[in-house]
Parts: structure tokens; sequence; C-alpha cells
């Protein structure tokens, strides 16, 4: 097939684009490079049947990107972190990006698949999250514009299958972790996993009991491709289960990277949600998908890469 994955430079974008492409497809990356980095970049162009487009899907896509079967939207900062300095460029790409790449997807008679977000959820009342949950968003708090921003991406979506019939499949990611994140995404396996390497306190936001589900990329990958390959157009969860409090995570860390950090504790952001656990049914029926790989097997693998890109910046 020929694929485009927009924002294809970002964390699990390039993981999506290297696995397809790996799997025969002709992949089109486009990406602004807002958060997505120069090395993934480097990383895809390795592969002879992924072409990597600068583009910022906001303009409208050129004719001579190519005419594809499906297309895959993972373009979106996506770190709280971003959520004060980017709030504008979020929105703005959740909703006329995602109208481009719909306009685009319906012209080629393509299939679309939308990344969206377990925030559409907010702050939840209901704890594992199935889909028919609607969620408890503040819609001027300060993760506003990614989750107001994600959910009118859904009805945008949704009101695109409704009319014109395109062929369209909705993702809810939980969160995701594995090699390939950026070193400052200021997520909290990046920031533990990089915090415990430089021997530096693990900064553990409220009192840590806050809990969270961490899936591994590949896993969610897997979980993407076939999502995208089902007829189903209603939003689907995908994450893993296995929940924790985010002190249990520090803790983790600690001991598998053998090092002598200390936990601190700094404040809580506002609006950061007290839960969050996926409900997979829905994806394990559909799709006969589940996480393979556990957090602790996951986040063994995932320490060489933080411990390889710290050293490459010491040299
Ligand atoms: N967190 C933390 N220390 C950090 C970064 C995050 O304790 O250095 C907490 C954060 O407050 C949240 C959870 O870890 O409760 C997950 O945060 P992250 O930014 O990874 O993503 P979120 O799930 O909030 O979108």
């Amino acid at each position: 097939m020929q694929i485009l994955v927009a924002g294809g430079a970002g964390f699990i974008g390039s993981h999506l684009a290297r696995r397809l492409a790996r799997d025969g497809h002709d992949v089109v990356v486009v990406d602004n490079l807002i958060t997505g980095s120069a090395r993934n970049v480097e990383l895809l162009c390795e592969f002879p049947n992924i072409r990597f487009v600068r583009h910022d899907i906001t303009e409208p896509l050129s004719q001579k990107l190519g005419d594809f079967d499906m297309i895959m939207d993972m373009a979106c900062p996506a770190s709280p972190v971003d959520f004060s300095s980017k709030a504008i460029e979020i929105l703005r790409v959740c909703s006329v990006g995602v109208q481009n790449l719909l306009e685009l997807a319906k012209k080629n008679n393509a299939v679309f698949l939308q990344s969206s977000t377990s925030e559409c959820y907010g702050d939840p009342l209901v704890n594992p999250q199935p889909e028919t949950y609607w969620g408890n968003v503040n819609p001027i708090g300060i993760r506003s514009c990614y989750d107001e921003g994600k959910r009118f991406a859904e009805a945008l979506v949704t009101a695109y299958h409704r009319k014109y019939r395109v062929r369209t499949r909705i993702a809810r990611i939980f969160n995701t972790y594995g090699p390939d994140m950026r070193l400052d995404d200021g997520r909290v396996v990046s920031n533990f996993i990089c915090q415990a390497l430089k021997g530096e306190p693990l900064s553990v936001y409220g009192d840590g009991g806050q809990t969270r589900s961490f899936c591994y990329v590949d896993d969610l990958v897997e979980g993407l491709i076939r999502l995208a390959g089902s007829d189903f157009s209603e939003p689907v969860n995908l994450g893993n289960p296995q929940e924790i409090p985010v002190r249990q995570l520090a803790e983790e860390v600690i001991e598998f990277t053998g090092s002598s950090s200390r936990v601190q504790f700094l404040p809580l952001p506002k609006d950061d949600p007290k839960v969050r656990r996926p409900d997979i049914s829905l994806a394990g029926k559909i799709l006969n998908w589940r996480p393979e790989v556990d957090r602790i097997a996951g986040i063994k693998k995932t320490i060489p890469y933080f411990r390889k890109m710290l050293g490459l910046l010491n040299e």
C-alpha cells in the first residue's frame, strides 16, 4: 500500500512508519518537526521505501505527495510540557490539520486513522475507562488545548465518516513509552529514566499516588495497524491495563537502572488526572489485540536507549 504518516518524525509516528516500511509498504512521512526529532528522521531515511517531507499539515497538502491507500494521523505535540507553550499549534493541528488530511482521504478514497487519546476522558470519574465513557474534561484548563483538540478531531473524523463515508478509524491511545522518545519530552518515563541515569533526584509530582498504565510502543503500533485494517469506525482504546501509582514507577526505575537517586516530591500540575487505565475489552474483541510486553520487560528494554543517548550528549 501507499501510506501517508503525518507526524511520522515523532515518537509513536516514527515507530509506526518504520514498522509499515518493514512490512513492505511505501510510506510518505510528513512532519513539521515542531516536536519530531532530526534523529528520528535519520532513522526513517535508512529505509528506501520511506520518503520524508517537511510540511505542516495545517497548510494544504500538495497533490505531488502522491496517491494514498491509507492516511495515518500521528501529528500533534502530546506531552503536557507542550500544552502551555504550543497550545495554539495543538488546537490548529487537531482541527485544520485533521481536516486537511480528511480531505485528502476523501479525494483518495483512502482509509483514515486518527490518533486520539485517553485525554478525551479528562480526569476520569470511572476507572478503568471504557470507550462509552464521555469523560470529565475542563474545557479551559491547562490541558484543554489537547483534550478538547482531540475531542474536536474525533467529532470531525466522525462527521466525515457520516457525511462522506470516509473509512475512518479512531485510536484512543493511552500512555506509551519506549526507545526514541525525546530526552526532554517531559513525560514521566523519560524524566525518571534520565534522572536516574544522571544520579539526579526523581521528580515525583504530588504524592505520586496518581496512577497511569504504560504501554510499550511496539504493542501500541501493532494495535494501530490492526485497527487500521479493521472496518470499525468508532473509537477503540489502545493501551496496557497494568495500572500503577507514579511513585511505584519511580521506585522501579531506580531499581532497574541500579541508580543511587532518591525521590523528590514536587507540586502536582493542575488538572493532572488522578487515575488512568484503559478498558481494552473492545480491542480484544474486534482486533484480537492485547499488549504482550509487560512493564518490567518494557522498561528494561527502554533504559539502554536513554543510556546511549545521554552518553552521546556527554561525548
Ligand atoms: N509526572 C511526575 N514526574 C514527572 C513527570 C510526570 O510525577 O517528572 C506525573 C504526572 O504528574 C502524571 C504522570 O506522571 O501524573 C504522567 O505524566 P506524563 O506527563 O507522562 O503524562 P500524562 O499521563 O499526564 O499525560
